[in-house]
């Protein structure tokens, strides 16, 4: 039976997707991201946080048991499950599994990835998800590689082959913007051109840079990054302003 290396399971989550969802979180990602807010999920070995293990091998079913804890609370809006990482693709066999068993289950699904991963498992997953959220870091390929370990040519690939399989609403692209990697008004400008050439109705959203996972990086006997960073004031709504120019945001869900 398919097992995953499971890092967290969060109930009632408000951010991972539309409705209260419980989000999934997987161990594993190839890349290095230097503001990653869950480093506890980069590593495919379960390691030690704040004296508590973090990675518990699972399987589809036990995953979906305590996912189904939170049913009542999908009864009443498009709420469900949620699942993220890391890099869920690093699990894609049990990813794919976890997805095929929930759908079964007649449960919402949603999965947040970096793209970068294998395209085989992407669009066989994305095919079966009712949302998929995809990165898009910056069109910068030296800069990509410099901040995340890896260049962005298979990642804007995989963009390209989910847009055509999800649209209205269905593939939401979003830019973490950190401030000296893509806060300046020409890196959003050209995602936006590159969303542009994409299939219509692709959503679109900026995720203001934070330092929620902080502590981790002490819990972990690691340092922090990206110590003393912010971003300038006004600087989001400067390059909010930009998307909204080019006709990008997120679409309505009860469409
Ligand atoms: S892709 Fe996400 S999980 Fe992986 S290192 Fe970057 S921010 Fe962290």
């Amino acid at each position: 039976m398919e097992q995953g290396l499971i890092s967290n399971i969060q109930h009632y989550s408000l951010q991972d997707g539309p409705g209260i969802r419980t989000t999934v979180f997987l161990k594993g990602c190839p890349l290095r991201c230097r503001w990653c807010c869950n480093p506890e999920t980069q590593s495919m070995e379960p390691e030690t946080m704040k004296g508590t293990v973090t990675g518990t091998w699972m399987t589809v079913d036990q995953v979906l048991r305590e996912v189904e804890k939170d049913e009542i609370f999908y009864r009443h809006g498009a709420g469900g499950l949620t699942v993220s990482g890391g890099e869920p693709l690093m699990q894609g066999a049990f990813t794919l599994a976890l997805i095929r068993e929930a759908k079964k289950r007649y449960l919402s699904t949603a999965m947040e990835t970096s793209g970068q991963g294998d395209s085989g498992f992407l669009l066989e997953i994305a095919g079966l998800l009712d949302t998929i959220y995809m990165d898009i870091k910056s069109m910068d390929e030296a800069k990509h590689r410099k901040w995340t370990g890896a260049g962005n040519a298979a990642i804007l690939q995989n963009i390209v082959q989910v847009a055509y399989l999800k649209q209205r609403g269905r593939l939401i692209l979003r830019t973490p913007v950190i401030p000296g990697f893509n806060d300046e008004p020409e890196k959003i400008e050209a995602i936006c051109q590159f969303v542009e050439t994409l299939p219509p109705g692709i959503g679109y959203e900026l995720l203001p840079y934070h330092r929620l996972g902080r502590d981790k990086y002490t819990g972990l006997d690691r340092d922090y990054p990206m110590e003393d960073v912010k971003l300038p004031e006004g600087r989001i709504e400067t390059l909010r302003a930009i998307v909204e120019g080019h006709g990008l945001g997120l679409w309505d869900y009860s469409i």
